[in-house]
């Protein structure tokens, strides 16, 4: 039998080591995300060059949720350029929860695009003249991130659709601050198509990769976005990625990242590798616990967040 490569003999590693993690809860508040099989976990890294590794069920599908906001962002400041789009939204971290009710005092704008505010309104920032065509260009450039055409599950977003009072309510408190020049209800249905489609963990892997390698693609070779704007969305999701546990993740882990409640999670080493992980059962923040441990073990046992790496 041939030697297992380093990286997948850690990430195997890794995540026989959480099987046991049974912390935190199934606690959407959207229902279709409670019919899961909660001990499903799967792990995955890819390189910038573009080498997959993988553990666990990496093949699950699952929708993204918010960890579609950064790559929404960065088609947005690509589409509408820097001074569009962060006229429109600020980069400051909020310490508040995803989906909290609160825009910058002074501007009205949301403050920034990792949260549930914020993405509502990059989504009306990417290319196209009405909601279907959004939806349209968030698909291809996200399936671009990915590397391969990626699917919406209608179930998910027709059942977040209806429990969507919050969003619903942020994207009304935009609307009365004027920051958000757009309608409403078109807004939403491009925000909650974004969080509906279907990834795994392989697909965060090479999304991330694609993040760590400038925003070029290493398994199909195409620039996605700008470095500019690559370089602006890594910092972004460094400081606003985790929401309210985004300082205590950068101490611990040192890795740009963003999660979703559907359990995801991409972890980002600019220059190295993505992490793709994916288990359903999340903490206080919406974060996935095990997701979560995974990607603080990783960056320990690999060196990510080393002052001087060996
Ligand atoms: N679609 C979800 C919502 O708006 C995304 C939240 C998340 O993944 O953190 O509540």
């Amino acid at each position: 039998m041939e030697p297992l490569h380093p990286l997948t003999r850690r990430l195997r590693e890794v995540h026989d080591e959480l099987h046991g993690e049974a912390g935190g809860e199934l606690r959407s508040s959207i229902p279709a995300l409670q019919e899961v099989d909660p001990d499903r976990f799967g792990l995955a890294l890819c390189t910038a060059d573009g080498h997959l590794h993988e553990a666990g069920d990496v093949t699950d599908r699952f929708t993204i949720q918010s960890v579609v906001k950064p790559f929404v962002y960065a088609l947005a400041l690509t589409d509408s350029g820097f001074d569009a789009v962060h006229d429109s939204v600020g980069v400051e971290p909020t310490g508040e929860a995803f989906n909290a009710l609160v825009l910058e005092d002074v501007t009205g704008r949301p403050p920034n695009p990792m949260v549930n505010a914020g993405a509502i309104l990059t989504g009306c920032l990417v290319a196209g003249d009405d909601a279907t065509t959004r939806k349209q260009r968030i698909r291809d450039g996200v399936s671009a991130f990915a590397g391969r055409s990626l699917d919406d599950d209608e179930r998910v977003s027709e059942s977040e659709k209806g429990a969507g009072e919050r969003n619903r309510a942020l994207a009304w408190l935009m609307k009365a601050e004027g920051s958000l020049p757009y309608d409403v209800e078109d807004a939403l249905d491009v925000y909650v198509f974004a969080c509906s489609l279907e990834v795994d963990a392989r697909d965060l892997a090479v999304m991330g990769a694609t993040l760590s390698a400038g925003g070029w693609n290493p398994v199909t070779g195409e620039q996605v976005v700008p470095p500019t704007v690559n370089r602006t969305v890594l910092s972004v999701m460094a400081t606003c990625g985790m929401y309210d546990g985004a300082g205590r993740w950068f101490v611990d882990v040192g890795l740009p990242a963003k999660s979703g409640v559907a359990g995801g999670i991409v972890a980002v080493q600019p220059g190295q590798l993505g992490i793709g992980a994916w288990s359903p059962r999340l903490d206080e923040h919406g974060n996935s616990v095990r997701a979560a441990r995974a990607c603080a073990l990783l960056s320990e046992r690999l060196g990510m967040h080393e002052l001087r790496p060996e």
